[in-house]
């Protein structure tokens, strides 16, 4: 193995371990309450809290370790050059050759992962009382996901391979913008198309409620056509709300977890917080970040996909483009550890401000802070997380922090 290949070696490692001692890190503060959120829990419930995030986070452990170590035995035992060897012997044009050996890897992993999602959601969110998904459900999302991910995941996937194929490294910028216009696209129609297939939605019924959520959102002027009712109680006790898609597309949708265990103020509040995500040009912040870093990548990923010593690291004799992807990805993963941070900070900064702007706009700060609490409690959150922890995972700030917050604003 050359230096490139020690450099991503040490990469890989480095950032597993920092990972790790965020994890350990957490791990101590498990049980404590700040004084905010004192008496939320009572002391079985302390405990039980306890016992699940140490529960998530050695489950999370063994998962990331075992694949860890298959991966680097089929990096070190030359799986790169001997899947390359099958798919060049295929008749296919080159870019579907590497089409087929990225979903080829990728199923590998998906089946990897598979019984560590089933043990997941049937012996952890079970044994926590969390689970309502059945069997049947189980097996029909992963099927309909591998099903949406050929379908949606194939053209993006080809046309990336193509540009390059077509016009080397200068490919990068059809490659941005075809992948920018494609996801925005897939931004669009998802609400309308896919999710659909996984849950149900029905128009929230009429009455006070959706009245009082009209009216709001004509207040604020945020136009609203539909406001739709999720079964989330279908695979979790777990309550959420959000909206998705942007202009017409747009879609308010409540979990019905939310609605039958908050008051009507606690979920006005809660759903002024989403909306206010939009008013305060969060959404519009993303979107452009996310096209800059997408071009960032492209343009960095093409400079490497010619570079034959990264290709050497993984004892590969001449580069292709489809592996250049792989490797540039795992040259990448300390970087995007790092750059992990000021992302989560960012966002971590707009959900302060889109709780700000839901107490301002409602007047239901207390009950904003009461449903936050209402959640946390439902979902046994770790109440106060490693502040360490908080900069690498949390994009949502945690919630005694939060609560400080809405006190300030009265
Ligand atoms: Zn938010």
């Amino acid at each position: 193995m050359n230096w490139i290949g020690w450099v991503i070696l040490a990469g890989i490692v480095c950032e597993t371990s920092i990972r790790v001692v965020a994890d350990l890190l957490n791990l101590q503060r498990a049980g404590t309450v700040p004084k905010e959120l004192q008496g939320l829990y009572s002391q079985e419930e302390s405990q039980k809290a306890a016992a699940y995030l140490k529960a998530r986070t050695a489950f999370g452990h063994i998962h990331s370790f075992f694949f860890l170590g298959l991966f680097l035995l089929f990096w070190f035992f030359k799986g790169f050059p001997i899947v390359d060897k099958l798919v060049t012997t295929t008749p296919l044009h080159p870019v579907w050759q590497g089409v087929f050996a990225l979903f080829t890897l990728g199923a590998a992993k998906g089946l990897f992962d598979l019984p560590f999602s089933w043990y997941s959601t049937f012996v952890i969110e079970e044994g926590f009382g969390f689970n309502r998904t059945t069997k049947n459900t189980f097996i029909t999302d992963r099927l309909k996901g591998l099903a949406i991910g050929i379908l949606l995941g194939t053209p993006l996937l080809a046309g990336v391979l193509y540009f390059f194929h077509r016009f080397g490294p200068s490919g990068w910028i059809a490659c941005w913008a075809v992948v920018v216009a494609y996801t925005t696209c897939a931004n669009m129609l998802v609400p309308i198309l896919i999710l659909p297939l996984f849950n149900r939605y029905a128009p929230l019924p009429e009455g006070e409620l959706k009245d009082r959520i009209l009216d709001y959102a004509k207040r604020i002027q945020f136009p609203v056509k539909n406001i739709f009712l999720m079964d989330g109680s279908k695979r979790s006790s777990k309550a959420n709300a959000f909206f998705i898609g942007t202009g017409r597309f747009r879609r308010i949708v409540l979990f019905d977890t939310l609605v039958d265990k908050q008051s009507h103020d606690e979920v006005m509040a809660v759903l002024a917080h989403e909306m206010g995500h939009a008013k305060c040009h969060h959404i519009k912040v993303n979107w452009l970040l996310s096209i800059l870093h997408t071009g960032a990548l492209f343009y960095l990923l093409s400079f490497c996909l010619e570079y034959l010593p990264l290709h050497h690291a993984f004892f590969m004799e001449e580069t292709k483009i489809y592996t250049g992807l792989i490797f540039f990805s795992l040259l990448w993963t300390p970087v995007g550890l790092l750059l992990d941070l000021p992302i989560q900070a960012l966002s971590r900064k707009h959900e302060f401000q889109a709780d700000a702007f839901a107490a301002k706009t409602t007047g239901l700060g207390e009950s904003l802070a009461s449903s936050l609490k209402g959640l946390s409690k439902s979902s046994l959150a770790n109440l106060s997380p490693h502040p360490f922890f908080v900069a690498l995972n949390h994009s949502h700030p945690p919630v005694a922090q939060r609560i400080r917050r809405l006190q300030t604003l009265k």
